[in-house]
């Protein structure tokens, strides 16, 4: 297992579920934290309790990965002592809608193209460079079992990480002969805001989805998030499905 000592770990969507849990998971580890989303009073919270808890490092971007302009500039300006990345966790990402294809809704479809594959695109395009620079660096993409089968209604999410899934693929071809590592983690169910989101706040629907299963919880994915980066740097693990056992 290799040590996450002073590396610098940037987690977007860290302001809620699998990106929080990844923060405090990493807080333990003498990693220094940056951490990207939105809702900056959530960051600020987060932060706090990291600070408190664990006496971690951590430096606060509020951005909207959609955005590309200010992805550039959120880069682009992290202080020297922020700015060499070493693990790039490209967790920003929602569902809006389950809905038939030839009944949905254009703004639901363009926030999750946007969201799920233009934000990941746009970190990597600026991080990357860095990482390929310095010639070390890990990329870790929140992928899902929604890229691997696609379910009912589920038509343009599932095809978000089913694009995910392949730009995880065709990012690792790219950095052969470097030592950098590039990681798909692909979850069922979890339990999380990603319901309420879905269903613009419609708790009562959200909660349906878990009907029948015992969901993964955000700690379950850090876990493995952490398991894929702590390997010893000649093991790359390309991609990994974890589901609720009773999960289909
Ligand atoms: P949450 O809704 O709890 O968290 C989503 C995070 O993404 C929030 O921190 C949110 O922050 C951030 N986010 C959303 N849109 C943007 C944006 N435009 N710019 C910046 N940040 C954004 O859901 P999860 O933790 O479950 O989701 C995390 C990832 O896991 C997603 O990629 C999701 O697709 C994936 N996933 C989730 C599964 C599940 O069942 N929950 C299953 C498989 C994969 P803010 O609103 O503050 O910007």
């Amino acid at each position: 297992m290799i040590s996450l000592q002073n590396q610098i770990i940037l987690i977007t969507g860290a302001s809620s579920g699998i990106g929080t849990a990844c923060a405090r998971v990493f807080a333990n580890t003498g990693a220094k934290l940056i951490l990207a989303a939105r809702r900056l009073e959530r960051l600020q919270e987060l932060a706090e309790t990291l600070k408190k808890e664990f006496n971690t490092e951590v430096y606060l971007i509020q951005l909207d990965v959609r955005d590309r302009a200010a992805v550039e500039a959120a880069i682009s300006s992290l202080p020297p002592a922020w700015a060499d990345i070493d693990i790039l966790i490209n967790n920003a990402g929602l569902s809006r809608g389950l809905d038939k294809l030839h009944e949905g809704s254009f703004a639901d479809w363009e926030e999750m193209i946007d969201t799920n594959i233009k934000g990941l695109l746009y970190l990597t395009r600026y991080v990357v460079p860095g990482m390929v620079k310095r010639d070390r660096g890990h990329v870790v993409n929140i992928g899902s079992i929604a890229g691997h089968q696609t379910y009912p209604n589920g038509n343009v999410y599932c095809g978000t990480k089913a694009a995910v899934r392949a730009i995880s693929e065709g990012l690792k071809l790219d950095l052969l002969g470097t030592p950098i590592r590039v990681t798909s983690v692909d979850p069922g169910m979890v339990e999380t805001e990603f319901s309420d989101v879905r269903f613009h706040g419609d708790t009562e629907r959200a909660k349906k989805v878990y009907q029948g299963v015992t969901p993964l919880t955000p700690d379950d994915v850090a876990d493995v998030i952490f398991f894929c980066v702590t390997r010893s740097p000649h093991v790359n693990i390309n991609e990994i499905v974890l589901m609720p056992v009773d999960q289909a």
